[in-house]
């Protein structure tokens, strides 16, 4: 592969300015900010567009998906953190790059996409750079993974109006899940974090994502 190559667009100094960029935009858990330094985004891209994976935006990974943007992926992993998670659920594993964050900050990380061929490549992908606690499953990821359920925290990287049900029935006590809530154009980005008595919602920021879609087609 191409990590060792050490040049140009994809060099850890490159890597280091998205740090510092992230940091400045109030990105504060360090665990965060060093996964983001460690994990080469240029790998989960396709190599067309390598030299732009240090960009804080988010980038087409093909099928009509996107790769997040750096920044709302440091956000949602630093939201998600807040619980100490040791099992993750990751809902819309696209280019895997979320996925592999979070393998850096918890024990075992599983993650499911509707999509078989990007299902495909990410686990490729997590096989070749070795990534060992990450589990990848092609479903509907709005049923949550019940086999390995429950989980300390949900991550949904797909827009939807509501929050399916299996997934908060899938949170322990203590969890916390993560989503972007709203229409098609534009949703906020909330967490739902359970307690033994009820689930207590925040709302953040604005963010924008491809619309979480029923059924693995
Ligand atoms: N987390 C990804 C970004 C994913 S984009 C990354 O780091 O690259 C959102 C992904 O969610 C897309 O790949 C889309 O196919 C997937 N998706 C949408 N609805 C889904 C569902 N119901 N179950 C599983 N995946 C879904």
């Amino acid at each position: 592969m191409m990590e060792s190559q050490g040049i140009g667009m994809t060099s850890q100094r490159t890597r280091d300015r998205l740090v510092q960029r992230l940091r400045s935009e109030g990105i504060e858990n360090p665990a965060v900010l060093e996964a983001i330094r460690a994990t080469p985004r240029h790998l989960f891209v396709d190599e067309a567009l390598a030299s732009r994976a240090y960009e804080d935006t988010a980038l087409p990974i093909g099928l009509g998906q996107t790769i997040s943007q750096p920044y709302i992926v440091a956000r949602m992993t630093e939201l998600l953190l807040e619980v100490e998670p040791h099992k993750v659920l990751e809902v819309g594993t696209g280019s895997g790059y979320q996925a592999a964050i979070l393998a850096r900050l918890v024990d075992k990380v599983y993650s499911t996409e509707r999509i078989e061929e990007l299902t495909g490549q990410a686990r490729q992908r997590f096989r070749k750079l070795g990534y060992r606690n990450v589990r990848v499953q092609h479903s509907d990821g709005m049923l949550g993974w019940p086999r390995f359920g429950p989980f300390d925290a949900i991550m949904v990287t797909a827009g939807g109006e509501d929050i399916p049900k299996p997934l908060l029935e899938q949170l322990t006590v203590g969890g916390r899940l993560v989503m972007p809530l709203g229409g098609r154009v534009q949703q906020t980005l909330v967490t739902v974090t359970r307690t033994p008595t009820v689930y207590e919602r925040v709302d953040f920021e604005p963010v924008i994502f491809v619309p979480l879609i029923g059924g693995a087609g």
